[in-house]
């Protein structure tokens, strides 16, 4: 019933024929509203996802008005432009959205997530269906509501909340969707793929990483020890692109695995819902056990346990895990190929920068991965070098609507935001016009 709710808008209803202008003021519109509504969302988030309050009030619900007051801009910009083949034609391309796409959303940034997808396809002109996490469905719902309230037409925004194997699968699978954008594991990135071959699925797959956080002996070791704590634990690690593995030169190894020990150590979780807490609860208890189930296999593979390590719960009760810092790690551990997906650190010593360059890239993913370093020209050659869709120098964690985001090798193809993903959510028509 969605997809074709969706498809009825898209191929009769106003969004596609709307003037641009008029598109672009009811998304903006759709900022506003979140941002007016921006404390009942970050409760909602918070509650279903167990991130504190701070993250959800600061930076998640504050990014989806981002998403789309910045892509409410584009619906009046998708500009083409005229091609010189030969003086006897007149020849255009013509940019058109691609019809219905199914947005597919994780856990870890549950609201983001469909701003990062329904915001640039939206502007497009694409009609939508989201389809959320299980765990996490609340404020994809809520924001449903907001659209209708902000104008967006009935059918062009559909949230579709239900499980990843039924409603997912029928999306990916379903003939009358265009295209699937996802976020998630590289296991059902790959499964997304052969299943939406079949009916041609147009595709944009954002996967797992175990982005390296590369510190050199010349990097102001304070700040980075900052960035990097805050690279891995912030979201309580559950995000694609953390800083999972510290890649440190031997040099000043011990010195700043020490500071690095002592900050996790004072980062306590706490009550999601308290203002001061900055480290919350993972998602589920099932996610807690996988994650303390790496801290095991770590030690198990010869790491040593510098910080963390334990579920820490409050009162009793809680998914909550101290962050988590695992020393004497070798790139070829499970710990350093793997994801984990919690807050727990693995950190490998280099020797100079072809070393730390080549254990970076020593991965199956690549996402993100942050150089820490004074030295100007070292830190744009090593972000040249590395395989990965994002690199951040002396600065971990940051996005803005404006920078696409996404995946080298394993961790997908396509891009969320920037005007680059605004290619993905259309395709391209050619007109040739005759005129002699
Ligand atoms: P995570 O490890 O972040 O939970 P998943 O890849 O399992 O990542 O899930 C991400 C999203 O993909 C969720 O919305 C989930 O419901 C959905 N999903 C899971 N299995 C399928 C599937 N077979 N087809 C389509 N979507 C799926």
């Amino acid at each position: 019933r969605a997809v074709h709710a969706a498809r009825a808008a898209f191929e009769s209803g106003p969004w596609p024929k709307m003037k641009p202008a008029d598109r672009q003021r009811v998304l903006f519109k759709l900022g506003d509203l979140v941002l007016e509504h921006a404390d009942e969302l970050a409760r909602l988030e918070t509650l279903d996802n167990g991130k504190p309050i701070f993250e959800s009030r600061q930076v998640d619900i504050p990014m989806v008005a981002n998403c789309f007051h910045y892509f409410a801009g584009w619906a009046t910009k998708l500009a083409g432009e005229t091609l010189p083949v030969n003086p006897a034609y007149f020849n255009y391309p013509l940019r058109e959205p691609l019809g219905v796409v199914a947005a597919i959303i994780p856990w870890n940034f549950p609201m983001i997530m469909v701003g990062w997808k329904a915001a640039p396809a939206l502007a497009a002109g694409n009609c939508v269906i989201v389809k959320p996490a299980e765990l996490t469905p609340l404020t994809a719902i809520r924001l449903g509501e907001l659209a209708l309230a902000a104008g967006v037409p009935p059918g062009v925004l559909n949230i579709l909340p239900g499980k990843g194997s039924i409603a997912g699968e029928a999306l990916v699978r379903h003939p009358g969707v265009d295209k699937v954008s996802f976020t998630g594991s590289t296991e059902i990135g790959r499964h997304i793929m052969k299943a939406g071959a079949d009916t041609m699925k147009k595709l944009t797959l954002e996967l797992g990483g175990k982005s390296p956080n590369i510190v050199f002996a010349d990097a102001d070791l304070d700040v980075a020890v900052k960035g990097v704590a805050a690279g891995i634990f912030y979201g309580k690690g559950e995000v694609c692109a953390a800083g999972s593995r510290l890649l440190v030169e031997a040099s000043i190894a011990d010195e700043f695995v020490a500071k690095l020990a002592e900050r996790a150590q004072k980062l306590k979780p706490g009550d999601p819902l308290d203002p001061k807490t900055r480290l919350g609860a993972l998602v589920s208890e099932k996610q807690m056990n996988t994650v303390l189930g790496y801290v095991e296999t770590g030690t198990k593979e010869g790491a040593k346990l510098v910080a963390g390590g334990k579920r820490a719960p409050i009162n009793g009760k809680g998914w909550f895990v101290e962050p988590t810092v695992l020393d004497q790690v070798d790139n070829a551990m499970r710990v350093a190929q793997e994801e984990i997906f919690g807050p727990v650190l693995s950190v490998i010593r280099f020797t100079d920068v072809d070393d730390a360059v080549k254990q970076a890239n020593d991965s199956p993913f690549g996402l993100a991965a942050g150089v820490w370093t004074r030295d100007v020209k070292k830190a744009h050659a090593v972000a040249r070098r590395l395989q990965a869709g994002t690199v951040w120098i002396n600065m971990y964690n940051f996005y803005d609507a404006g920078m696409p985001f996404g995946g080298y090798k394993a961790s997908g193809f396509g891009r969320d935001l920037g005007p680059e993903c605004l290619r993905d959510y259309t395709q391209v028509k050619s007109v040739w016009v005759s005129i002699e």
